[in-house]
């Protein structure tokens, strides 16, 4: 598989090898596990997200409140911003439903302005389906909001040392600033109104991510600015839906981020290689491919002329790969036994699978976010100097 990849991707790699460097085994070791916090009882992340969260009521306002304030209280460094907005809904006899996106900004502290800094786009849902009553969405998407919280706290304090560095070393050289490709930052978005109030239309359904996509595209930045809008600094949307069942299979879905996938897809082939993933299979020595085949992200070797299916899954993406956004989609096809049933509670929910999506997609952002050398254990381990690397 990996020989066969390397074959496949020549042309991306090359492109985008410049500004991507991987992490090593001792850095994917240093990753911490959301452990207690995932608790689906008493867990400090998890547990507040899993009560029915539809936009306009009582839950959808605490489920906010609790995903804004575990910024606010954990990681000041992020920027936490509102995107508002209201609409009809087929069961709304004309009232209009407040719909409130949530965004949690990380950038370099030397962004003085905007439309200079790419991001990364973490994206979940956070409302949740009105029918059947009571329906609590753990997989849909209150496990995917879990992992990119605990993804935000697990890269902040490497952030915080890598941005310390650059600048250290600016300061220090002739250098007199930090090379564009530098700025770099990270965004957690999490969307409200995802799910259809009646049945899923064009205009029953992402309520959020539509008035998102279309402010964003209409906000324009200064003419001199390296990005146009908020939209156009979007590098990369990870749109993550209805993970945390197990036995998840995520295909590559589109051509054009099949490098990204990739990426993420090496990851987990180095985290079960290094015993991380709590959900790994026992390896069959006698079919080293039965690996691959138990693989989360299993088309890694996937060629341009097999079936990509690209288009056919109605999601948050939709509104912002209109506009251009590239796209990477993790969401399990087939759809997880419990999609949309009242039984996608978080008792179904398999904790190993879950921990394993908030390591690798922890994982992800740090290497995106080139975090090497700049990740450290848990309770401080040794920071180690860009030089020694
Ligand atoms: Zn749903």
């Amino acid at each position: 598989m990996r020989l066969l990849n390397g074959l496949l991707l020549l042309p991306t790699v090359l492109r985008t090898a410049i500004a991507y460097s991987t992490l090593s085994d001792d850095s994917l070791r240093t990753i911490p596990s959301a452990g207690a916090d995932f608790d689906i009882k008493t867990g400090a992340i998890l547990a507040p997200i899993l009560q029915p969260r539809v936009p306009g009521t009582p839950g959808s306002t605490a489920v906010l409140e609790h995903l804004a304030d575990f910024f606010r209280n954990n990681l000041p460094k992020w920027k936490v911003s509102f995107q508002n907005s209201t609409s009809t809904t087929p069961l709304s006899n004309g009232r209009e439903v407040p719909f409130h996106n949530l965004i949690a900004t990380r950038d370099p502290p030397w962004i003085d302005r905007e439309g200079e800094v790419g991001r990364l786009a973490l994206v979940a849902h956070y409302d949740s389906l009105i029918h059947p009553t009571g329906f609590i969405g753990a997989i849909d998407s209150a496990a995917p909001c879990a992992m990119l919280l605990h993804a935000a706290r697990s890269i902040d304090d490497a952030l915080t040392r890598k941005w310390e560095a650059m600048q250290a070393e600016a300061e220090s050289s002739d250098f007199s600033g930090l090379e564009m490709d530098e700025h770099k930052g990270v965004q957690i978005l999490l969307l409200d109104g995802e799910e259809a109030f009646q049945s899923w239309t064009d205009t029953d359904s992402l309520y959020g991510a539509r008035a998102m996509a279309e402010e964003w595209e209409q906000t324009v930045y200064a003419a001199s600015s390296t990005y146009s809008t908020p939209l156009a600094s979007i590098d990369l949307f990870v749109l993550l839906d209805l993970l945390g069942s197990p036995n998840p299979t995520v295909p590559s879905y589109f051509k054009t981020t099949h490098w990204a996938y990739q990426h993420m897809a090496d990851l987990e082939f180095s985290l079960r290689r290094l015993g991380l993933f709590k959900s790994a299979p026992a390896k069959d020595p006698d079919r080293p491919s039965a690996v691959d085949d138990q693989f989360f992200l299993h088309e890694a070797g996937k060629a341009d002329t097999d079936q990509w299916l690209g288009g056919y899954i109605g999601d948050d993406h939709l509104p912002f790969m209109a506009r251009g956004v590239e796209v990477l989609h993790l969401i399990p096809a087939p759809f997880p036994r419990v999609w949309h049933k009242i039984d996608d509670d978080g008792e179904h929910l398999d904790m190993n699978t879950v921990e394993d999506w908030a390591l690798l997609t922890t994982a992800f952002a740090a290497e995106w976010l080139e975090l090497e050398g700049f990740m450290t254990a848990d309770g401080g381990g040794k920071v180690r100097e860009r030089d020694e690397l």
